[in-house]
C-alpha cells in the first residue's frame, strides 16, 4: 500500500477544508507512519513533528481526518497520532521519481546555487509558521516563488523588526531555486547593494555591476530603505529595476516601512515599488509565537514541553528575541547540565535576556572590556580589522554577548564592531553551535560573564 500517496490525497483534501495558514503550520510536516488492515477496518498511525502539533491536530482535526481516511480507504479507521518525524519530503507531482544519481546531482545543484545566490538554506517556507499577522505576506511570497516575474512584481514586504521579513524573502528564493536550480538568483542587503554600486563607480567597473545584476531571474534586496538618500545608488537601482522587470525577472524587497514612508526615496522609485504588491507583516500573536518556538527549538535539537513553550511565548513578543532566548536557554541547560524547566526559564526571563523584564545591567563597553581582559587582547585589535585567530574568536564571542546577553539588534552589533549584520549573524550562530559542543568555549563564556 502506498502510504505516501494516500496521505498526499488526504492532505490535498485537508488543504481545501482549512486556511492556508493552518495547513502550513500544522499539516505540512505530518505523514502516515503505518496502515494495517485489521478485519474489516484499518488501523492507522499518523506522525506529527512535535507534541504540540500532535495535540493540536488531535484536538481540532481528528474528526475531519478520520472521515477523509475512511472515504479514501473505504473502511472504518482507527487512528492514533504519534510524535515522529517523517522522511525528507519528496516532490509530490507525478513525474517519475528520478534515478538515485540524478537526485544526488540535483541536491548538489541546489547546494551550489544557494551558495552562489546568497540564499540561506535555514530560512524556508517549511519552517515558517503562518498566522493572521503574516498570512498575506506568506501567500504572496509563496505565489511569487512559483511564478517568478508574473505573480506580483515587485513584491514589497514591510514590517517591524524581527517579524520574519528576511526569513520570508529568503524562503522565496529558496523555493524558486528548489524548483529550478539553474535560475540566476541573488540575495543581498540594501547595504551590500549600495557598496557594490559605490565600488563599481569608484573602480569604473559599472559594466561588471550591470552584468551581475541585470541578468538575474530573481533579485532580492533586504532592507531596501537603506538606499534612500543616496543619489547615485538610487539612480543605478532605478535602471537595474527597469532592466529586470522589462526582462520579466522578479524583484522582491523588504523594508522597515512602506514605500510611502521612506523619506528621501526618489519619487520614480516609489511609484515603481507601488506598482507591484505591497504586503505588511504584523507582530505575531500568542499562537504564532508558540509555533515559532516549536520550530526553532526543534532546529536546535531542544525538546521543550508545551506548558513551557507557552510560558516563553507569554513572555516574549518578538520572534527575533525568541531566537536569542532559545540560544540562551539551550546553553544554560547545557552549562548546568539540567533539563529545561520553568525555573530556568523564569530565571533567564527575570534577567531580562530576550524577555520583557529588566535588561542586563552591562553596557556594550563593559562587555568589550570584560572580553579584552579575559583574553588579554587590546580593544583596538578586538574592534580592528585583523583576522588573526587570537582576535577572531574573542570578536565572535563579543558579537555573541552583545546579541544574546544585551539583546542588541544585529545592525547595532554590526555598528559597534564595524562589520555588517550578516557577519554578526554568522558569528552568533557559530558561537552558539560551539558552545553546545566545546567545553572550552563554555568555560570562556562563563568566565566572561563572571567579569561583567
Ligand atoms: P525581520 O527581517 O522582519 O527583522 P527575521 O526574518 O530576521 O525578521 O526574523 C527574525 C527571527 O524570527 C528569525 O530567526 C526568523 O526565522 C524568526 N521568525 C520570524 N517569523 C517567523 C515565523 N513566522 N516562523 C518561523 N520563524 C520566524
Ligand atoms: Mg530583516
Amino acid at each position: 500500500m502506498d502510504t505516501e500517496k494516500i496521505w498526499n490525497n488526504i492532505l490535498e483534501n485537508i488543504k481545501i477544508n482549512v486556511s492556508p495558514a493552518i495547513f502550513s503550520t500544522w499539516f505540512t510536516q505530518t505523514h502516515l507512519v503505518s496502515v494495517n488492515k485489521d478485519g474489516d477496518k484499518h488501523v492507522i498511525q499518523i506522525g506529527c513533528f512535535s507534541s504540540y502539533a500532535k495535540s493540536t491536530i488531535e484536538g481540532r482535526y481528528f474528526g475531519m481526518i478520520k472521515e477523509l481516511l475512511e472515504k479514501e480507504l473505504g473502511t472504518k479507521c482507527d487512528i492514533t497520532f504519534i510524535v515522529k518525524e517523517g522522511a525528507p519530503k519528496k516532490k509530490t507531482n507525478d513525474e517519475p521519481s528520478p534515478l538515485f544519481e540524478s537526485s544526488v546531482n540535483k541536491e548538489q545543484e541546489l547546494k551550489d546555487a544557494l551558495i552562489k545566490s546568497g540564499v540561506r538554506p535555514l530560512y524556508t517556507f517549511d519552517n515558517f509558521a503562518v498566522s493572521s499577522s503574516n498570512q498575506m505576506a506568506w501567500a504572496a511570497a509563496d505565489a511569487v516563488s512559483k511564478n517568478l516575474g508574473t505573480a506580483y512584481n515587485p513584491l514589497f514586504i514591510w514590517g517591524g523588526v524581527g517579524v520574519g521579513k528576511t526569513h520570508l524573502m529568503n524562503a522565496t528564493g529558496y523555493e524558486a531555486l528548489k524548483e529550478d536550480g539553474s535560475i540566476k538568483a541573488f540575495f543581498c542587503t540594501g547595504e551590500q547593494f549600495t557598496n557594490d554600486i559605490v565600488e563599481g563607480i569608484r573602480n569604473k567597473s559599472t559594466q561588471r555591476f550591470r552584468n551581475k545584476y541585470r541578468k538575474l531571474d530573481i533579485l532580492m534586496i533586504d532592507d531596501i530603505q537603506f538606499i534612500a538618500g543616496k543619489d547615485a545608488v538610487q539612480e543605478e537601482f532605478f535602471h537595474t529595476f527597469n532592466a529586470l522587470v522589462s526582462a520579466g525577472s522578479q524583484i522582491v524587497m523588504t523594508s522597515d516601512r512602506p514605500p510611502s514612508e521612506i523619506s528621501k526615496l526618489e519619487e520614480r522609485l516609489r511609484s515603481r515599488f507601488e506598482a507591484g504588491l505591497i504586503v505588511d507583516v504584523g507582530q505575531p500573536d500568542f499562537e504564532l509565537r508558540c509555533a515559532i518556538i516549536q520550530i526553532k527549538s526543534k532546529v536546535r535539537g531542544m525538546s521543550i514541553p508545551m506548558d513551557l513553550v507557552q510560558l516563553i511565548a507569554g513572555n516574549i513578543d518578538s520572534p527575533r528575541k525568541i531566537e536569542g532566548f532559545l540560544v540562551k536557554l539551550s546553553s544554560e541547560a547545557k552549562l548546568k547540565n539540567l533539563p529545561i524547566s520553568a525555573d530556568m526559564i523564569q530565571s533567564i526571563l527575570g534577567k531580562g535576556i530576550g524577555g520583557n523584564g529588566n535588561q542586563v545591567k552591562a553596557s556594550p563597553n563593559d562587555v568589550i572590556s570584560a572580553i579584552c581582559k579575559y583574553y588579554t587582547v587590546k580593544k583596538g585589535d578586538l574592534l580592528g580589522k585583523s583576522r588573526a585567530q587570537v582576535v577572531a574568536l574573542p570578536r565572535q564571542i563579543l558579537m555573541y554577548f552583545l546579541r544574546t546577553e544585551l539583546n542588541l539588534p544585529l545592525q547595532e552589533v554590526g555598528n559597534i564592531i564595524g562589520r555588517d549584520h550578516t557577519t554578526v549573524m554568522h558569528a552568533v550562530d557559530k558561537v552558539s553551535l560551539l558552545a553546545s559542543s566545546d567545553v572550552n568555549i563554555r568555560q570562556d563564556i562563563l568566565g566572561i560573564k563572571n567579569k561583567l
